[in-house]
């Protein structure tokens, strides 16, 4: 079997077309907070700015001193808060060291009406009530979903398996997959027998970050695997299978990079369109 490549860069672009005309009549603006430098984080970040910029969306990047205090974290956050003008912001991750530490409580901080990357509480919990709930959902997963449906893949009654359990991306994909009735496995580091898991799998999304995780004698004949995982490595970035032995088994699959991606960027202004609806 030779799989189906699901890309989402020209599904991404669509989506994005599909916002400019809401986004011209609301104008919104999305905030990047930034703390420090990492590489990746900072092209994530042009991403998502390039992606404002081709929809229209007004954005802003607040790059702060990687030794920025708790302090002065929580009086920035109660300034988005305040502000009118700001729709959504987000809080690049990760963040240094003595800030991750207390990244609850930033959290915390965040109006949950202005978390378009969806990962305070109150989002959160409002996604595991039902799919009508999700209204600002982390992108990601948004993204994963997004991709599934677009390309008609059906959720519903299907074995989804997810394998990481991430606060940001594993534990609420595998709640919005139960919110489209899949039956939904969810594995993780201490998971025994992965392969075991994983063969059960219809749809396998992996979001863990280690490349050649996923081998093909785990995968199902004919199952779609969703790749999310992304690494720099020295051949380039990849996800967590080994493509070319999941293709052969699987009857679709995302590419890394060019799958969930630019999903995610897609869904994260999405996400910043619906809270400007929101706030009016
Ligand atoms: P994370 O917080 O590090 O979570 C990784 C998860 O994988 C954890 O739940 C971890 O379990 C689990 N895990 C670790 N080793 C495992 C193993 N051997 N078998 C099964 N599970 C294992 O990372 P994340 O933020 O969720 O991101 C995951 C990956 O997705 C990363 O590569 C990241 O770059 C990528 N990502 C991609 C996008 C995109 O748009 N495509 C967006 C976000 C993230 P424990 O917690 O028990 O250690």
């Amino acid at each position: 079997m030779s799989a189906r490549i699901l890309s989402g860069i020209e599904l991404a672009k669509r989506m994005l077309d599909g916002l400019r005309t809401e986004v011209a009549q609301l104008n919104p603006q999305l905030v990047i907070v930034q703390v420090g430098h990492d590489p990746a984080s900072d092209s994530y970040i042009r991403k998502k700015m390039e992606s404002c910029d081709a929809v229209g969306m007004r954005v802003q990047l607040m790059s702060l001193e990687a030794n920025t205090t708790m302090e002065a974290m929580q009086s920035l956050i109660h300034d988005l808060n305040d502000d009118a003008n700001v729709s959504g912001y987000i809080i690049q991750l990760p963040l240094p060291p003595h800030l991750a530490s207390v990244q609850p409580l930033l959290f915390r901080s965040m109006d949950p009406k202005k978390d378009v990357d969806g990962f305070t509480a109150y989002n959160m919990g409002k996604l595991l009530l039902s799919k009508e709930f999700e209204h600002l959902p982390p992108a990601t997963p948004a993204g994963v979903l997004s991709l599934l449906d677009q390309y008609a893949i059906p959720v519903e009654g299907k074995h989804a398996v997810v394998v990481g359990h991430s606060n940001i991306v594993g534990k609420p994909l595998a709640a919005m997959l139960l919110n489209r009735n899949a039956t939904v496995s969810v594995c993780h580091k201490y998971t025994q027998d992965l392969g075991a898991i994983t063969r059960q799998a219809d749809i396998l999304c992996t979001a863990v970050g280690k490349p050649g995780l996923i081998r093909g004698d785990m995968i199902k004949p004919g199952a779609v695997v969703i790749d999310i995982g992304i690494v720099r490595t020295e051949d380039g970035i990849v996800g967590d299978c080994v493509f070319d032995e999941v293709a052969a088994v699987a009857s679709a699959i995302t590419p890394v990079p060019g799958g969930v991606g630019p999903m995610t960027v897609a869904c994260l202004i999405r996400n910043t369109v619906t809270a400007k609806k929101r706030q009016q």
